[in-house]
């Protein structure tokens, strides 16, 4: 039962944050809030809930999807400026990264991305039996703490032929940090074609307009850059799993050889073209997001903790000692946030960006927890 692929008994498994309900059941209590999985506090647009019922009514859930989910295509090649065949559709965007790690790992090749950066990423390249390259973070007192340094990706990049595929997080799950976009541009110049680059824009539409890359520009400098993106976030889809990613068509073409057939459900995809022409909740969504993550961020700060500068829905948090009775004292106060100890960052809470009256119960919590 052990004769697992190489890799695969290393594999540390993804710890998802505890679901509402468990927690709910455990302390006996109905209202506790979950500010631990990034997702949107307004939850999807009221169009998607819309469309989402009357689709039950009327569509037919017997007949498998649409396979190569033509119709959001279109309109995501349209929104893009990009011809439909670059698109690839993915069971969250958690598919297209290991669709890339299918393709272009496997045993003898290597993974390359930045310590502290998206879980997934080495589960990835250990699934396929790929060697993972953990590139060293920026320093803790650096302007841009635990975040990529795309010089060090560089160098590491030289020094090591066997990378295929080599994974940015821009903004960086679950630093919140982020890279100015001539640092990733000039990065991609040093980049042999034969190198896949998977730039992963979860976060994309939380950035500050000013510091988000055109990323559309560089997909036509660049035919080895991958481009990522999600309907989990911004567009509060978490729950029916579908995300995207621009490439060069050959790229797009390759990933789809080792794609599920079915991969994405009916109602995602029609949820998912909906939530498109719905860009006013995605302004709304941002705004708020913008507003409540600084004044988090100012309510922690002047409570002596050290915050991480975010572009994204969540903050990281210093407290500078073992942050797990931190997180234990939220969780019994009904609020569930993300622990930082299983990417090494043990002192450090990972919070969502909620609701005005969520981040003020959280607060609440806080206070509470470390008083306690
Ligand atoms: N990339 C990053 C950086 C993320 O933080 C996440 C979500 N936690 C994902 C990808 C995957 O999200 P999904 O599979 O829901 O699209």
């Amino acid at each position: 039962l052990q004769r697992a692929a190489p890799g695969v008994l290393d594999i540390e498994p993804y710890t998802p944050g505890m679901p509402i309900e468990e927690l709910q059941r455990r302390l006996g209590i109905g209202n506790a809030i979950k500010l631990a999985s990034n997702e949107n506090p307004l939850g999807m647009s009221p169009k998607v809930r819309a469309a989402l019922a009357a689709a039950l009514e009327s569509t037919n859930l017997a007949l498998y999807p649409d396979g190569s989910g033509h119709r959001l295509k279109r309109k995501l090649a349209a929104m893009h400026d990009i011809a439909p065949e670059c698109i690839t559709l993915g069971n969250g965007s958690n598919d297209i990264l290991e669709f890339l790690a299918r393709t272009y790992a496997g045993p003898g090749r290597a993974v390359m991305f930045s310590a502290y950066a998206f879980a997934v990423y080495p589960l990835a390249a250990q699934a396929q039996s790929a060697e993972s390259v953990v590139v060293p973070a920026r320093p803790a007192d650096d302007s841009m703490p635990y975040g990529h340094d795309m010089d060090a990706f560089a160098r590491m990049l030289r020094a090591r032929p066997d990378v295929a595929l080599v994974f940015i997080a821009n903004p960086n799950n679950p630093t919140g940090t982020w890279l100015e976009p001539t640092a990733i541009e000039h990065f991609l110049e040093q980049v042999p074609p034969d190198v896949i680059v998977a730039l992963d824009e979860a976060y994309y539409d939380y950035q500050d307009p000013a510091l988000r890359p055109d990323t559309r520009r560089w997909l036509d400098r660049f035919p080895n850059l991958l481009v990522a993106r999600t309907f989990s976030k911004v567009y509060g889809l978490a729950g029916l799993r579908i995300g995207y990613a621009l490439s060069h068509p050959t790229v797009a073409d390759l990933l789809n050889r080792v794609r599920q057939p079915f991969n994405n459900n009916s109602l995602a995809l029609l949820a998912a073209e909906v939530a498109l022409d719905d860009q006013d909740f995605v302004r709304a969504s941002v705004v708020l997001n913008a507003r409540e993550r600084a004044r988090l961020t100012r309510a922690l700060t002047e409570r002596g903790l050290r915050v991480l500068p975010s572009q994204a829905n969540f903050v990281a948090v210093d407290f500078g000692r073992d942050a797990r009775p931190i997180h234990q004292g939220l969780l019994e106060r009904g609020v569930i946030v993300r622990p930082m100890g299983s990417y090494g960052l043990p002192t450090f809470l990972r919070v969502t960006v909620g609701t005005e009256a969520e981040n003020d119960r959280f607060l609440q919590a806080l206070d509470e927890a470390l008083t306690a």
